[in-house]
């Protein structure tokens, strides 16, 4: 077993409605948390069929390459609930009917005053060699099983009968078994690259490390980058997230805007507010979603003034006092309408940064010089105006998405560089 990269565990999620649309598997999210509390991370998950033969067959594969199986449902009573009887026959073991677990359940519906069926003689069962773990909030006892140094539980299906059981009787088993890890992640957010770009700067550093582990999360011009490390300590785990994240960072520089997960806009609003800074907006193919996305952000009324929803020409010229002839000389989507929506804000807002948007959203609009998915946006400041042409693929959410991140970003590197 790689120590360095730490213990293995899996998750089996046994039940045939989970593969419908309707229900998802969330116990193993439970689980999952609750490992990587002691520091273990998760490898592996499967949803599993109510199939004696695919069940068994799963926990094989799963014994293979694990050193933790944790296995959710089937645990019942009915024809369905096939768990104890698959992994039995995957171990190759018998079971044991144990009395006493009968007997509890028997009690457990004497208590409800409901009459105990046959059927629940099955819960009663135990695969050789198995702890049997107590389930005070339901019938089915779990099991727990100790195999070539590797552990196998078998919890019971519901979660409110689960996540006790597992804090109980789970967490410590597994904590006292292998050796205590600590993880950590660490997190870098990027803007204003693709993901293929991202991945062709950073990926030469990354996969120098098997631990931490790296993932690149992404979306619409957002990148996230985050690092799991596993180690036997805290300060072994910092360590060694620096050792991939401190060349990750002198790569990217200014294209990460966070560090501790925060998102674009949260950052812009920390910057402005830093410099005792204001901002205003004027939108129109955005309709409004830049000024939400910063109004999103708790305490946004420090530096945020409001703006203008100028989706019309008339509007830009009313409203704005766009001159007729720049709109006409140029059209409303252009580079000098975009330098005039965020020049006419800022004399009008008396704001320290203006933002503007204007661009063809699609799927459909745009000329032959400016498709579809094609957005200005320009930026006023004490240092002057300044706009800028993107285009955009994707539909007409992504482009709107794209602008307002753009368009955030431009904020952001002008108030870092204080301009
Ligand atoms: P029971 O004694 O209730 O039959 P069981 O151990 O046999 O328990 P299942 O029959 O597989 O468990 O599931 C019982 C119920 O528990 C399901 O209907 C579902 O609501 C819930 N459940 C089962 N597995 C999961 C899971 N992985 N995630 C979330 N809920 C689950
Ligand atoms: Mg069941």
């Amino acid at each position: 077993m790689p120590l360095a990269a730490g213990i293995t565990a899996q998750i089996l999620a046994i039940g045939s409605e989970m593969l419908t649309p309707e229900k998802i598997d969330t116990n193993s999210l439970f689980l999952t948390q609750e490992l990587n509390n002691l520091g273990i991370a998760v490898t592996g998950k499967e949803v599993v069929n109510d199939s004696l033969h695919q069940i068994s067959e799963a926990v094989l594969e799963c014994l293979v390459r694990c050193d933790l199986l944790l296995i959710s449902g089937g645990l019942g009573p009915t024809e369905d609930d096939l768990t104890r009887e698959a992994v039995a026959m995957a171990l190759g073991r018998g079971m044991v009917f144990h009395d006493e677990i009968l007997e509890g359940i028997r009690e457990r519906f004497r208590k409800f005053g409901r009459p105990m069926t046959d059927r629940n003689r099955k819960q009663a069962f135990v695969i050789d060699g198995a702890q049997v773990l107590p389930n005070p909030n339901g019938t089915a006892p779990g099991q727990a099983l100790e195999i070539d140094g590797k552990l196998l539980f078998l919890l019971p299906g519901p979660p409110r009968e689960l996540m006790p059981m597992t804090m109980e009787h789970v967490t410590p088993r597994v904590s006292a078994h292998f050796p205590l890890r600590v993880l950590r992640t660490f997190t870098f957010r990027i803007a204003g690259l693709g993901e293929s770009e991202v991945d062709e700067r950073v990926a030469p550093i990354y996969t120098k490390f098997t631990n931490p582990e790296t993932t690149i999360l992404a979306a619409a011009g957002d990148i996230t980058l985050q690092f799991r490390a596993t180690a036997d300590g805290e300060d072994e785990a910092r360590a060694m997230l620096r050792a991939v994240a401190d060349p990750i960072r002198t790569e990217l520089g200014e294209r990460i805007y966070s560090e501790n997960g925060d998102s674009l806009e949260e950052t812009v609003v920390r910057l402005l507010k830093a410099q005792g800074a204001t901002l205003a907006v004027a939108e129109s193919c955005t309709g409004g979603s830049l000024a939400a996305r910063i109004t999103d952000v708790p305490g946004a009324s420090h530096v945020f003034v409001g703006g203008f929803l100028v989706y019309t020409d008339a509007q830009k010229m009313g409203l704005l006092g766009i001159a007729p002839e720049r709109i006409r000389a140029h059209s409303a989507v252009s580079e000098e309408v975009a330098l005039d929506l965020a020049a006419n804000t800022m004399a009008r807002t008396g704001a320290n940064y203006a933002l503007s948007v204007t661009g063809y959203a699609g799927p459909e609009g745009g000329t032959e010089r400016d498709p579809a998915g094609t957005v200005y946006l320009g930026l006023a400041s004490a240092a002057g105006v300044t706009a800028k042409r993107f285009h955009f693929t994707g539909d007409r959410a992504r482009v709107r998405r794209l602008a307002t991140q753009y368009a955030l970003d431009l904020l952001r590197m002008a108030v870092l560089r204080g301009e």
